[in-house]
């Protein structure tokens, strides 16, 4: 038996079941063709069945599909590693590899732990993060997240006095770092979209406000990027715009293909665990992390990222919806958010949006709506007729 994900078992719909997919299609058992507006949950964003990425796949399965990373390395992994060094910007160069994006968050805050401790400072165990943040379903992520799926956890534990949220105003920034600056390790974001939070989108000014507060009292700043990389913002990564000292990669990296991820630090993180001493190691090691199979497809699929212009599709995407969606109103709906390749209408009542995974079903969409928001995360290779369908489904909703 099944146990899915995020559901009440006893009340759950079905799922649809899925027998074939390619590009933007899904194709069902019960025969229905139906375009993934969501992108499996914003990874897949070149479609499914892209020759090059299954290529790549079948072709590293030939040689081998895995072997652990303690005492062994391999090509593809090195070979990643180095993509991302030169393609990431400024020193963000040391990739740590895991096989999910909540171990990589995991890793990300122990590692800001430790820096800190490496260093001489065992004061600082406070984290800053966002209200409304989400970073992974694992212990650590979700108290440094701010999710009210998660309840029980605060109920059980309490509130947690070493995790401060604030909200994305540089006044509640600059207050909490005057205030909490001596105990923070580090602050984290997803910067510029808060995804599973409710695609909050917020400016630029907030996170280069955060840069400056970071450098002036060492603490460190983390970007989760794991939903906001690989162009889902309309940048390329924020790290372009803004860069962090660890920088967090995942669900697109391997262009949906297969889980993987990537905390990535700079010069500074690292030369803080670089020493003579064994005590100031990472002490970290998921078995499959650095997964040849991953890291094959991972470098095809930046590759295609590189070489089919995907930053001038997404700006395309985003242009379309405007066009689409600008002036388009409801009294149901609160407001509508459009950034990158990421579209949001969030409506007052979460109760008008029941029934909408069904109604687009039969209109030929696979779409989830969580709480009040309808959005769509769609694959890059979306042509026009394709994404003006998508949203033309969306609008039809309110008729
Ligand atoms: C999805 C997500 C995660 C968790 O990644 P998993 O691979 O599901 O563990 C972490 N942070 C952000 C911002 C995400 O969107």
């Amino acid at each position: 038996m099944i146990w899915y994900p995020y559901q009440q078992m006893k009340t759950m719909n079905e799922p649809y079941e899925i027998v074939d997919a390619e590009g933007v299609y899904l194709y069902t058992k019960g025969g229905k063709k139906m375009i993934d507006s969501i992108s499996s949950w914003w990874s897949t964003i070149h479609g499914y069945k892209h020759p090059v990425l299954t290529e790549a796949i079948v072709t590293q399965a030939e040689k081998f599909s895995h072997v652990m990373l303690g005492g062994l390395t391999h090509e593809p992994v090195k070979r990643l590693a180095d993509k991302l060094e030169k393609w990431l910007p400024g020193d963000l160069d040391y990739c740590f590899f895991s096989d999910s994006g909540s171990v990589a968050v995991e890793v990300a805050l122990k590692m800001a732990l430790q820096y800190h401790v490496n260093k001489g400072d065992k004061e600082r165990i406070g984290i800053l993060s966002l209200t409304n943040s989400y970073h992974g379903d694992t212990f650590k992520a979700m108290e440094a997240g701010d999710d009210e799926d998660y309840h029980f956890v605060l109920e059980a534990f309490g509130e947690n006095d070493n995790v401060v949220h604030i909200p994305t105003e540089i006044d509640a920034l600059e207050a909490a770092f005057s205030r909490y600056h001596a105990s923070l390790n580090s602050f984290i974001v997803e910067p510029l979209l808060q995804g599973a939070g409710g695609m909050l989108m917020y400016d630029i000014s907030f996170l280069q406000r955060a840069r400056e507060l970071c450098d002036k009292y060492d603490v460190l700043l983390i970007f989760d990027e794991v939903a906001t990389g690989f162009g889902r913002t309309g940048n390329r990564f924020v790290a372009d715009l803004v860069q962090p000292d660890i920088l967090i990669l995942g669900k697109a990296l391997t262009g949906g293909y297969i889980g993987h991820a990537a905390t990535v630090t700079n010069h500074k993180v690292y030369d803080a665990f670089y020493s003579d001493d064994p005590d100031k190691a990472l002490m970290h090691g998921p078995t499959f992390m650095g997964n040849p199979l991953a890291c094959s497809v991972a470098l095809k699929s930046i590759e295609l990222f590189e070489k089919e212009d995907y930053m001038s599709r997404i700006a395309r995407i985003t242009e379309i919806m405007h066009r689409e969606m600008d002036g388009f109103t409801d009294p149901r709906i609160k407001e509508i958010r459009i950034m990158g390749g990421c579209i949001c209408i969030e409506v007052k009542d979460s109760r008008d949006l029941k029934g909408f995974r069904e109604f687009a079903y039969e209109h030929g969409v696979f779409n989830r709506p969580f709480l009040s928001y309808m959005y769509a995360m769609v694959p890059y290779v979306i042509t026009e007729e394709q994404l003006v369908h998508v949203l033309e489904v969306m609008k039809k909703w309110f008729d």
